[in-house]
């Protein structure tokens, strides 16, 4: 699908880049004109995905995240959230409600079900010792389709 427009950001895992990073995306998918929910739904989705990169990808240090956000023909929304932390062994597990590494943090294990309830389509990609990428999309409600703004 043709790209519109697009903006990459690369920023160390530390939780105040949290707010900057899901501020940053839901600045940009506001240049499609989407609705108020949308981008909403956008902040939650990857505050979700940022903190797991903080909390468990880089558990114990500091690390690179690598954030790419694209507009896409017809007002789609694109973003590809990527760490080269410790990676997850069983990936269908961990996107299963309640599944969680870390109880003892009262981590709910609601992050990636939440990201699949406000996002069309979450698509995980994960080697151990490598890294996770979580690539998320969202058909914006757009006044014009998404194709007049650029
Ligand atoms: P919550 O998000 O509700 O605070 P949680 O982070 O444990 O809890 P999920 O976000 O659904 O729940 O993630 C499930 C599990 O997947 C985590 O406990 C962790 O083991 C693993 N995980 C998720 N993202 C990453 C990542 N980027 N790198 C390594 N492991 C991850
Ligand atoms: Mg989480």
């Amino acid at each position: 699908m043709k790209i519109v427009n697009e903006i990459k950001l690369s920023f160390p895992s530390k939780s105040c880049n949290e707010g900057f990073s899901r501020s940053a995306a839901a600045a940009f998918a506001a240049l499609a004109d989407p609705s108020v929910s949308d981008i909403s739904d956008i902040k939650t989705a990857v505050s979700e995905a940022v903190t797991n990169c903080i909390v468990h990808a880089y558990r114990n240090k500091t690390g690179i995240i690598e954030m790419t956000a694209r507009i896409l023909e017809n007002g789609r929304f694109y973003i590809k959230i990527k760490d080269s932390g410790c990676g997850i062994s069983d990936v269908k597990a961990a996107m299963q409600p309640l599944f969680t590494t870390a109880p003892e943090e009262e981590r709910a294990g609601l992050g990636f079900a939440v990201m699949e309830s406000f996002m069309d389509k979450v698509t995980v990609r994960s080697r151990p010792g490598k890294g996770t990428t979580v690539i998320m999309e969202k058909q914006l409600h757009t006044k014009d389709g998404g194709n007049e703004r650029r």
